[in-house]
């Protein structure tokens, strides 16, 4: 039998690594430029952070986690999102109390849900977490900064802002039982899921995406009317800092999110581009989930990325041009060569820094490495035989124009490179 990938987990192949490097570059720059620091954490976590973090009755934790027993019967856990770990080493290493951090962090997540597109059981996620800011201002940043990520990606025309607020715990806790009384006059309509989470997490019939429930959900009270002063003050100053940065929203009152742990504000990016996979960025606020971690009350806001369906949407709208393997190719006219020509592209190598080279290996006639010089995309190829080993030259051919073949010596090889398009300093 062949051996092959696990069902909706990828490779990304040569082709296509190009790109997602060129996006996590893009995407770097943009937190470094907020002043956000990287945070690596473990791919695998005790089963017991996420049952407590993201909640017992939410379809993560009921249906999609990988958890399995380790050697020692403990129960371990495929990590399914980010921010569960991020609390857990920011209280486990001091970064939290009493201070203010701004983190980022990037890498491969996973769930057991029905693969397609956009819906894999690997996927991964840039995630953003801010600590220790209880203002609304946190949340209005980390929006302008998601918004520069769209600008960045040529994107922003086709993404657009919904947000919602769910208020502290004590008002969420009364439009709780708000909302248990208004279901329960309704327990006909209720599919299966729904009845079961009845009691157990109301609030998470609102996201049901059940037709037939469709016309009794909208009908529903909805927590936005039932805001404490405070929770109102939070939003209000919110929708102020986001229209002064003329950031345009729509408030979705059944935005609820798939995690227990949000208060106040959850927002999501969504695209009409991707088809039913089309939220491309969700976070919100999470104030509770320090303390219901274990350590002192913590004001917290975040929010993660799928980078798969962001690829998709750039791809869709603006796709990449194709990435070059190298800037020069270097053909090599005979055995005896191949030291010299290792040895100018060691030289360059050395010299500018920010070139790359591919020097052919192996032989081969001059038609097969041109064409494999044509492949790798370079703009030049570097042709070396025993006449340029003996002068100590190189011949240059343009592979992008058409262009007299210029013969160089060695030593200006440096001021060739300085004067092309290949290292515009
Ligand atoms: P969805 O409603 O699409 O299931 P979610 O609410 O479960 O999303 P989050 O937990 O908020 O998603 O994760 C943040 C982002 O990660 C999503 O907006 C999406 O872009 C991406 N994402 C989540 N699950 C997957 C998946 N299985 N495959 C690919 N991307 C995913
Ligand atoms: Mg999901």
């Amino acid at each position: 039998m062949k051996l092959t990938s696990i069902r909706g987990m990828h490779d990304v192949l040569p082709q296509d690594s190009g790109f997602w490097q060129l996006f996590e570059k893009t995407m770097q720059n943009i937190v470094q430029q907020y002043g956000y620091q990287e945070i690596r954490m473990p791919i695998v976590e005790k089963t017991e952070l996420f049952k407590r973090s993201i909640g017992e009755v939410t379809d993560i934790v009921e249906k999609e986690m990988y958890t399995f027993a380790d050697r020692n019967s403990d129960s371990l856990t495929l990590r399914p999102e980010g921010t569960a770990s991020c609390v857990r080493a920011g209280i486990e290493h001091g970064l939290l109390h009493n201070k203010i951090q701004r983190l980022w962090y990037m890498g491969p997540m996973f769930r057991h849900e029905r693969p397609q597109k956009g819906r894999y059981r690997q996927f991964h996620q840039i995630g953003v977490e801010t600590f220790g800011i209880a203002s609304a201002d946190i949340d209005a940043e980390l929006i302008m900064m998601s918004a520069r990520f769209w600008q960045a990606l040529g994107i922003d025309e086709h993404v657009s802002l919904e947000i919602n607020s769910l208020g502290s715990s004590q008002c969420r806790q009364a439009y709780r039982e708000k909302l248990i009384t208004y279901f329960e006059q309704h327990l006909d309509v209720l599919d299966e899921e729904a009845t079961h989470r009845l009691h157990l997490n109301p609030l998470r019939i609102l996201d049901s995406k059940n037709l037939k429930m469709q016309a009794v959900i909208e009908a529903a009270p909805k927590l936005i009317n039932e805001l404490d002063d405070e929770s109102k003050q939070h939003f209000d100053r919110l929708l102020t800092l986001l229209d002064s940065a003329n950031i345009s929203y729509k408030i979705n009152t059944r935005l609820v999110r798939g995690l227990d742990y949000y208060s106040k504000t959850v927002f999501e990016w969504v695209t009409t581009k991707l088809g039913a996979q089309g939220t491309v960025c969700a976070g919100g606020r999470y104030d509770g989930l320090v303390k219901q971690l274990g350590a002192k009350e913590t004001p917290a806001a975040g929010f993660a990325m799928g980078i798969e369906r962001l690829l998709a949407l750039v791809e869709e709208i603006n796709p990449y041009d194709k990435i070059a393997q190298a800037d020069i190719y270097v053909v090599v006219m005979g055995e005896k060569a191949q030291a010299y020509a290792m040895n100018v592209a060691e030289t360059l190598r050395r010299q500018v820094p920010s070139c790359n080279i591919l020097v052919n290996c192996g032989g081969g006639s001059a038609k097969s490495q041109f064409k494999k010089a044509d492949q790798s995309n370079a703009l030049y190829a570097f042709i070396i035989g025993e006449q340029e080993m003996l002068d100590n030259t190189v011949s240059i051919k343009n592979l992008k124009e058409r262009k007299e073949q210029e013969l160089v010596p060695k030593d200006q090889l440096c001021a060739f490179i300085n004067q092309t398009t290949i290292n515009p300093a």
